[in-house]
């Protein structure tokens, strides 16, 4: 079970997290992109950050509302509005909910992968942040389904996460500035890819 509380805190934690890794994101899209993605991200998440304590009383779903309003005006290019549908989805599955059980944070993982589809039209291996949100979710998916309990469940699907960050390395891009590149983004990471993980980890964790 994560608690509204739990969400707040792991709010704070997703805009310090962006903060300290803003340099190296931007270092990752900088190989592949054009040097953006850490300060694009990180506008947004202060902003996030700021407006905080104005919607701290509401319910989760309004949180995630607020979330993705704020991403898709402040952060801007391609990650902006994907990450910003993403909220506004996961804002709709979890509406009115003062904390999330196993069944709620499965509607969300789907909400999420949903949400990059219909907006980025990308698939699975395009070397996006589709990459880790795919494979979280199906991970999620199987293990409860298999019986595992909330928090085993959720670490299995971090490790499926971290493997799908890691799986973009030697991906050609198929979407987004990268895919200019060819096959010169063989070889690195996928920006979008390691903030998916980094928010992930970092939002949900049921030991906050
Ligand atoms: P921009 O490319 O406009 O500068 P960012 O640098 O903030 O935007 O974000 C780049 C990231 O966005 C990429 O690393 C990739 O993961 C993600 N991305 C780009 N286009 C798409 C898409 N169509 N679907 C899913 N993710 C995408
Ligand atoms: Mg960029
Ligand atoms: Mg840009």
């Amino acid at each position: 079970m994560i608690t509204k509380g739990q969400i707040i805190q792991g709010l704070q934690a997703v805009a310090e997290a962006i903060a300290e890794n803003k340099d190296y994101l931007t270092e990752l899209d900088a190989a592949i992109g054009d040097a953006d993605h850490g300060i694009n991200l990180d506008r947004g998440f202060q902003k996030v950050l700021e407006q905080l304590p104005t919607v701290a009383d509401r319910d989760i779903g309004s949180l995630f509302k607020h979330v993705s309003m704020t991403l898709i005006s402040s952060v801007g290019g391609a990650s902006g509005p994907l990450y910003g549908t993403m909220f506004l989805r996961a804002s709709i599955a979890t509406a009115g909910k003062e904390e999330l059980n196993a069944e709620a944070m499965g509607a969300i993982l789907v909400a999420f992968v949903e949400a990059i589809v219909l907006r980025g039209k990308a698939q699975l291996g395009d070397k996006t942040l589709l990459d880790v949100l795919i494979p979280t979710q199906q991970a999620y998916q199987s293990a409860i389904a298999q019986g595992s309990d909330f928090p085993t469940a959720w670490q299995t699907a971090l490790e499926a996460a971290k493997t799908g960050r890691d799986s973009t390395i030697p991906l050609v891009a198929k979407k987004g500035r990268a895919s200019y590149l060819g096959d010169r983004a063989c070889g690195h990471l996928d920006p979008g890819a390691v903030s998916a993980y980094l928010i992930l980890k970092t939002l949900f964790d049921p030991n906050l």
